[in-house]
């Protein structure tokens, strides 16, 4: 299917690995020119080489830290942008009587407040031309809550309120803002709370991945491509009606009828 969105410009955030990488290469895909952000240079640049030599769109890297004020301007000064797609690391796991008030303003900072930024920094130029599509990449804990994921529970479900007015608010200029929201996906993220399970369960690895491909119905964890292909369609040309939504990628796993 043509997306119908070659030669449109995407910022697509904290993308060198896992699903941002899978949403930037999808678009590349699509035809879509880059501006790609991570703080680690190295792994930026490697992954940008990758697409440019495969797809043949226009990649600019942007290291940075996209939580921060400075990060956020170092990306915003590569636009205007057709396309956006939010993301950054995920909040550390713990229990809910671990965190500080400091751990909350940073969770909120990274999972919330970030991408609030970058759509208010976007949209007056999307809407200003009719055309304009926003994914935020958000997590299955806004459906149901991962225990363990208090910060991340608490940082997305802010971000998925203000979306859900937003998205209306301006749906009437040709502008979408969807959420995806992913479940376990095969990503270095997805590693990093298998090796909390070993450490706090002291099974192998392999025991820990097993366990938890036992709880989707799938019966095997996402993986960044799916879950990219999936990006870009919202941004397509063809997903202009689907507004304001939050789309579970999940293989099955979240055991609810809507
Ligand atoms: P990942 O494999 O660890 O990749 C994270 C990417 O984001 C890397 O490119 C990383 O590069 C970059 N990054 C992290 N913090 C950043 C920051 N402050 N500024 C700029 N770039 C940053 O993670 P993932 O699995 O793709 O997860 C992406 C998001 O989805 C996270 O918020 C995660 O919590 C959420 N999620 C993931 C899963 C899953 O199963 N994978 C499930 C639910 C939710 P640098 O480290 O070099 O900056």
């Amino acid at each position: 299917m043509d997306l119908g969105i070659r030669g449109k410009r995407a910022l697509v955030c904290a993308s060198s690995k896992g699903l941002g990488r899978g949403c930037a290469e999808a678009l590349a895909e699509a035809g879509v020119d880059l501006v790609m952000n991570a703080r680690g240079a190295e792994a930026l640049e490697a992954t940008a080489a990758g697409i440019r030599a495969k797809s043949g769109v226009d990649v600019v890297a942007v290291a940075g830290d996209i939580t921060t004020e400075a990060g956020r301007a170092a990306v915003l000064a590569h636009g205007p942008f057709d396309i956006l797609v939010t993301n950054a690391g995920g909040p550390p796991p713990g229990m809910w009587s671990d965190w500080s008030r400091d751990d909350f303003i940073k969770a909120l900072d990274a999972n919330m407040l970030t991408p609030i930024a970058l759509m208010q920094a976007v949209l007056p130029g999307m809407m200003a031309q009719g055309w304009g599509r926003v994914v935020n990449i958000t997590s299955v804990s806004v459906k149901a809550p991962v225990s363990v994921l208090g910060l991340s529970n608490s940082a997305r479900t802010g971000l998925t309120g203000f979306v859900a007015g937003t998205a209306r608010q301006v749906a009437g200029k040709g502008v979408t803002i969807n959420n995806l929201l992913p479940g376990i996906h095969a990503t270095d993220r997805a590693v990093a709370l298998d090796q909390g399970v070993v450490k706090a369960r002291g099974i192998s690895m392999e025991e820990a991945f097993a366990e938890r491909a036992a709880t989707i119905p799938a019966g095997r964890y996402g993986t960044p491509e799916e879950f990219g292909a999936a990006c870009a369609f919202l941004c397509s040309r063809h997903a202009g009606f689907i507004v304001g939504q939050n789309i579970l990628l999940d293989g099955g796993a979240t055991n609810t009828t809507f």
